[in-house]
């Protein structure tokens, strides 16, 4: 057995059983019916199609609503959903689980605040998936409190436990990853928040486009800009890597906090004022680096 799947056991054995009746639970019912109006609202907007795309959503400490496999998004029922525990087994539920399931348990495994995720194939989005690039950032508000910077997580076989775990790095200090010629994943504490950043990153993706075809130069915020943005996100509780400790900042694709940022940060919620201060006064320096590079 390899370690990696060692490891898996040991936390599999260490969960509470899975309760199959939780999906007929009064509180499941309303999240089966926000499940279901996510999906129209991503076949309306043409972030899905044909069988495309997948919701879910944790409502207890073993057990995940998802959407079934081979049906429209736009065709959802509450009681056409599934319910599966952790290690992707059906509890419950007409319909058979996706098969993308186990990328979005990965989610729910590697940060328990995280209840809902979302999984979708946006065009604009899914064009920087494909040529491998990132959307340039620093450009519009509400792109920088919601989302930020945006990971690629590397391509591997939809539905495999391999491309389950290629996102892993990037969920404690993220909300949303492109999958490398796929699509997107976003995640949130309701599946309502998880699509508002699909759309987000899709209409940002779309806009900066249309914004380079202009042909004029364009222009970024500055130092200033950035630090009442961070102000905000932090007052949201938002995560976002540039805020994350070093040791915790796997992602490399976007701005480090300076050399001269202290070395161990505890989490941004937890920071003081003058901490705070510190951080976005870092990453204040780091931003105007990079834009001098331009
Ligand atoms: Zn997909």
């Amino acid at each position: 057995m390899t370690k990696t799947a060692a490891k898996a056991r040991t936390a599999a054995s260490r969960r509470p059983q899975a309760n199959p009746r939780l999906f007929h639970a009064a509180r499941a019912r309303a999240i089966k019916q926000e499940i279901c109006a996510v999906g129209r609202k991503l076949w309306l907007r043409h972030y899905v199609d044909g069988n495309g795309g997948n919701i879910s959503c944790r409502i207890g400490p073993n057990e995940v609503l998802c959407t079934p496999t081979m049906l429209s998004k736009y065709d959802l029922t509450p009681a056409g959903l599934c319910l599966v525990d952790l290690d992707g087994n059906q509890l419950a539920g007409a319909g058979r689980r996706t098969s993308e399931i186990l990328l979005h348990l990965e989610i729910y495994k590697a940060a328990p605040e995280v209840k809902a995720v979302v999984h979708c194939h946006p065009p604009h989005a899914t064009a920087h998936s494909i040529a491998r690039s990132v959307p340039d950032y620093l450009a519009l508000p509400e792109f920088e409190v919601f989302i930020g910077h945006v990971p690629i997580a590397p391509y591997a076989t939809p539905g495999t436990s391999e491309f389950a775990r290629t996102v892993v790095p990037f969920v404690k200090h993220h909300n949303t990853a492109l999958l490398a010629n796929h699509g997107i994943v976003t995640w949130a504490d309701t599946a309502t928040h998880a699509e508002w950043y699909a759309e987000v990153l899709e209409t940002y993706c779309w806009t900066m486009m249309l914004a380079r075809q202009l042909g004029l130069p364009l222009t970024y915020f500055n130092a200033l800009d950035v630090e009442g943005l961070m102000e905000i996100k932090h007052r949201y509780g938002l995560p976002d890597h540039r805020l994350a400790p070093p040791a915790e900042r796997t992602c490399t694709c976007g701005p480090a906090i300076a050399p001269n940022a202290p070395a161990a940060l505890p989490a941004p919620g937890q920071l003081s004022g003058p901490e705070f201060a510190l951080l976005v006064q870092s990453v204040a320096e780091a931003v105007l680096e990079k834009l001098r590079g331009r």
